[in-house]
């Protein structure tokens, strides 16, 4: 959707009440913008001359630099950008911006919103995974830590990515959290280092789950 500004009715996404206001990024360049936004504050800061801090926080004025430079937007661009985040993937603040989870650089993502940890959470992941789920929990794998949503919708939105027939699995955050397992919210994600197996529940695979047919056999 497009983002802009209107004198009357502040910032708006797709369309603003009174139909007046600037569209200032529309849904194409604003995807694009997004995504490189997303690339440079979680994996490659440092091609582009911009330093991450061990939090990840970069200088606003340093991304504002790269951005302008490529895509010639401005502040404001940036601003509706984190604003307007389906996933809340940024945050900005003191003149600072990061990005609150997903990153490969070697920053501190031991770092916590404040607001309650749903009793479930869910993963979904690539059936070839299973087995090393089931006997180890859930790992990092590539990322830095664990990615976990609050849904099941989400979870397969996500699992879909990485897989055709992702399995969902369902985390018992409650009992976790009471363990001493540290959970932490992200904008709509939640993580983790490590769920050990005790806490994870096998749903099953996506396809089974949406159809309600038995789950197709799998070789692996
Ligand atoms: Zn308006």
């Amino acid at each position: 959707m497009d983002v802009g500004t209107c004198k009357r009715c502040g910032e708006f996404e797709g369309r603003c009440e009174c139909g007046k206001g600037r569209i200032l990024l529309d849904s194409e360049k604003r995807r694009k913008v997004s995504k490189f936004l997303s690339g440079i504050l979680r994996h490659f800061a440092e091609e582009f001359g911009i330093e991450v801090d061990e939090e990840g926080w970069a200088r606003v004025e340093d991304v504002l630099r790269v951005l302008k430079e490529r895509y010639g937007v401005g502040r404001k661009h940036l601003e509706l950008i984190v604003k307007f985040d389906k996933k809340g993937r940024f945050e900005i603040r003191n003149g600072k911006i990061r990005a609150k989870y997903g990153h490969s650089l070697a920053v501190n993502t031991v770092w916590s919103e404040s607001g309650d940890i749903p009793a479930k959470l869910y993963h979904a992941t690539s059936p070839e995974n299973l087995e090393s789920i089931v006997e180890r929990g859930l790992l990092p794998m590539k990322r830095r830590e664990v990615h976990m949503c609050a849904t099941p919708e989400e979870a397969i939105e996500v699992g879909k990515r990485h897989a055709k027939n992702p399995i969902l699995i369902e985390i018992d955050a409650e009992p976790a959290l009471k363990a001493g397992i540290e959970i932490r919210k992200k904008g709509r994600v939640y993580t983790a280092d490590h769920i050990p197996p005790n806490f994870l529940r096998v749903k099953g695979s996506v396809t089974s789950i949406l159809d309600s047919s038995p789950p197709e056999k799998s070789d692996k």
